[in-house]
């Protein structure tokens, strides 16, 4: 639904990995966007977006520049986030597959156990057609070196699943998936997303308005 409300703003965390072309894809659904790489550009946004890239590095970058408190903080405001891949395991609470040498600081928002590259390595990387109940239709999913949900915790809503396991998952403002949408052109999931917060949006206005 178009309305006259000013375009929503979403900050992309671009510290590392596939950014652009969630920003192409977000810019294209009417969305501005403003890449994240300090505290300074948490301000003003609608939303977050994680992309995939590799959750260590985004994580060691993130404690780099001071931001995992910061995001940890505003996400459990109420901030939306739309995590990807690398994106959900940053968001997850429990992570399987951490290399022993490092002890990698999460985010710790998303009730959720994930375990690292659990559908195989870089060659092994698939696309699939996944059924996304909410649309009524199938959307195309691309895998690479991707996270398995193992377990969900009981504020965690199932979206969509691949062979019996969730590949997409809700938890109030958070939803993530455990695949790249946006490397097959795939623009339906940033929709939707987009169109929860626009109607988070309008139920604010509604209410300011009582
Ligand atoms: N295997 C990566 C990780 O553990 C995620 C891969 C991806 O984002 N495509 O961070």
């Amino acid at each position: 639904m178009e309305s006259s409300s000013p375009p929503l703003q979403i900050g992309i965390l671009a510290l590392q990995g596939d950014y652009e072309a969630h920003r192409r894809i977000l810019e294209s659904l009417g969305a501005r966007t403003k890449a994240v790489r300090g505290v300074a550009d948490l301000t003003g946004i609608n939303g977050l977006l994680i992309p995939g890239g590799e959750s260590t590095v985004m994580s060691r970058l993130c404690e780099r520049y001071e931001l995992t408190a910061p995001l940890k903080e505003q996400i459990e405001a109420g901030m939306p986030v739309f995590g990807t891949c690398a994106g959900l395991i940053f968001l997850a609470r429990e992570t399987e597959g951490t290399s022993a040498n490092f002890e990698q600081t999460g985010l710790d928002v998303l009730d959720v156990r994930v375990a690292r590259n659990a559908y195989g390595t870089q060659i092994e990387s698939f696309e699939s057609e996944v059924f996304v109940p909410q649309l009524g239709e199938s959307i195309r999913a691309v895998f690479i070196r991707a996270p398995q949900i193992r377990a969900v915790g009981e504020g965690v809503e199932t979206l969509a699943s691949h062979r019996d396991m969730p590949v997409m998952v809700r938890q109030g403002g958070i939803m993530a998936l455990s695949f790249h949408p946006e490397i097959a052109g795939e623009d339906r999931l940033h929709r939707l997303w987009l169109d929860s917060l626009r109607e988070a949006a309008s139920r604010e206005e509604r209410k300011a308005e009582l």
